[in-house]
């Protein structure tokens, strides 16, 4: 089978999680599945292969899980963008609106260099306002963003419209 069918038939809808009227995807069995987590991380990296990427940065939490296996394959460092306050050294830091209220997250100052060529990663682009805020990190570290790429774009939420410098790439879009 192809890789978006492979990703669609291991994601579980979850209904009303993590509130009432939410449909969430639950990734886990996709990543508990050796040949599909092989797959992605395979898919995500190949398509990178030819961008001389320096560092891979992940985001938390689920991004995470990706990156890290995506930084090995393409010989990358990885670097992590956590939720505010998690990380202990000076950081950048970007802020995007949720629903109700904001949502901050960190990178560490000195995590990218100038210059530094670096591959965003994340498991569903939904709203976008994640993503866009990894963008920023990068550039205020004055690094160049060759890519962003996820498991699952959702796409009836329209978040690629919020990354005006980068095209998103998404194994399956639904
Ligand atoms: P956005 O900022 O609205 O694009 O949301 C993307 C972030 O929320 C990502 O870091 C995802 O991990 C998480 N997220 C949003 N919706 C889902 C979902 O249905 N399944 C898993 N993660 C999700």
């Amino acid at each position: 089978a192809d890789l978006s069918a492979l990703i669609t038939s291991g994601l579980r809808d979850v209904p009303d999680f993590p509130k009432e009227g939410v449909v969430f995807k639950d990734i886990t069995p996709l990543l508990a599945d050796p040949a599909s987590l092989r797959a992605v991380v395979e898919g995500i990296a190949g398509r990178y292969a030819q961008d001389s990427v320096d560092v891979v940065l992940g985001l938390e939490a689920r991004g995470f899980i990706l990156a890290a296996p995506v930084a090995l394959e393409l010989g990358a460092g990885f670097v992590p963008v956590r939720k505010a306050g998690k990380l202990p050294r000076e950081t950048h830091r970007a802020s995007y609106d949720l629903e109700y209220g904001s949502e901050t997250v960190e990178m560490h100052a000195d995590a990218v260099s100038p210059g530094s060529r670096v591959l965003i990663v994340d498991d569903v682009l939904a709203t976008g306002g994640t993503a866009r805020a990894a963008v920023e990190l990068v550039d205020k570290a004055g690094g160049t963003v060759v890519g962003f790429s996820v498991l699952v774009e959702l796409g009836f939420l329209q978040g690629r419209r919020k990354l005006t410098d980068v095209e998103p790439h998404a194994l399956a879009v639904l």
